[in-house]
């Protein structure tokens, strides 16, 4: 039965959500979070690559030549440590235990595709900039800081692995997250965390699934082709679980509510996977042969980006109206890839096109 009486002049509860439920202005805990975890990496030292690495795997091709010469982009924001610190966390907590259920002579994870060169000089700490000093341990040694006292692994550098494809030499550095090699099953994969929407999407939650991205799954697909494997596994994690009420009407299971993973056979794309390795091989020879970065081409849209500022692309084609050839705008759309690009600034700077780059933006650093 309906409340006749009006009872909109009683006092309501603390935090009524009609009221509107602010937070507090600052936070006490994201920058004790962030910050320990910034001091933990240590900075980001940009590097001139002279090979491919997969895990930029049908991304944007400007975007391949800066990581190609080394260009420093805007640094990542509290968000951005934030959510790939997630990622991290469940690597690490999966390691032991993936070890522990496969066995050891049956799995290898965080597998490198390169050659780590041990370096001798010594090298400054990531902590405070001082000097470091060799202390032996066991038959090799470590740097420990005289300033701060933090101590860090002997350093080294990665030689690249060289594939060739289609006769082609691709040089490659990257690390697999896993490698599954036992009797019935050889398959290389990675796992990706990802936000809870994207989640939805990949498993069909809004429609029809639409699957792992698919620049994971190339770069999945990368290291199953380098290592031999024949099947090539994408697993992906949410950040946020699908509702109960939800996953009962799709039909998913308790563990598909956070957990997904798709495995498919190397041979399936093989040829896709080929094609993005010779794509990325030549951006990175284009501009270490040619010294020109490449145009702002992203893979799956048919024309340059003309506003990296909002991703947005045009395709047009010449149609003749009354005698006359005129432009005619055929589709057209927005990137999301510019959004979150580190480089944005510098790329509307540099203008279309394949360009040439001013010297002092590039790193100096090679690992
Ligand atoms: S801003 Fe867009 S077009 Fe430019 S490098 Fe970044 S992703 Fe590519």
């Amino acid at each position: 039965m309906p409340i006749r009486t009006d009872r909109s002049d009683l006092p309501r509860a603390a935090g009524d959500p009609r009221a509107g439920w602010v937070p507090d202005e600052g936070s006490i805990f994201g920058p004790i979070l962030i910050d320990h975890l910034m001091r933990q990496a240590g900075p980001r030292v940009p590097k001139e690559r002279r090979y491919i690495t997969p895990s930029k795997a049908l991304g944007c091709a400007r975007e391949l030549s800066f990581n190609a010469n080394g260009t420093g982009g805007a640094p990542m924001g509290p968000s951005g440590w934030f959510l790939t610190s997630i990622g991290k966390w469940v690597h690490a907590e999966l390691e032991e235990a993936v070890v522990a259920h496969f066995g050891a002579e049956h799995v290898t994870l965080e597998g490198l595709i390169g050659t780590k060169v041990e370096l001798d000089d010594p090298v400054a700490c990531r902590r405070c900039d001082g000097g470091t000093e060799q202390v032996g341990v066991g038959d090799t040694y470590v740097w420990n800081c005289e300033a701060c006292d933090a101590v860090w692994p002997r350093a080294h550098r990665i030689e690249p692995e060289v594939f060739e494809v289609r006769g082609e030499p691709v040089p490659i550095v990257s690390y697999t997250d896993f490698h599954i090699h036992t009797p019935e099953l050889n398959a290389v994969g990675d796992f990706k965390t990802v936000g809870g929407y994207k989640y939805k999407l990949a498993v069909g939650e809004r429609g029809a699934a639409e699957g792992p991205s698919r620049g994971a799954l190339i770069q999945a697909g990368i290291g199953a082709l380098v290592r031999g494997a024949d099947k090539v596994m994408v697993v992906n994690f949410a950040r946020d679980a699908i509702s109960v009420a939800v996953a009962q009407r799709k039909g998913m299971s308790e563990m598909q509510r956070f957990v997904a993973e798709w495995t498919v056979d190397l041979d399936e794309i093989r040829t896709e996977v080929e094609d993005e390795m010779l794509r990325m091989a030549r951006i990175n020879r284009l501009w270490h042969d040619e010294g020109l970065v490449a145009a702002r081409r992203i893979p799956g849209i048919p024309v340059e980006i003309s506003s990296p500022g909002n991703g947005g692309w045009h395709h047009t084609e010449q149609v003749e109206v009354d005698g006359e050839m005129v432009e005619r705008v055929i589709a057209a759309g927005n990137a999301w890839n510019c959004g979150y690009c580190d480089h944005q600034r510098l790329c509307i700077e540099l203008g279309p096109g394949r360009v040439p780059m001013p010297t002092d933006q590039i790193s100096e650093e090679e690992e």
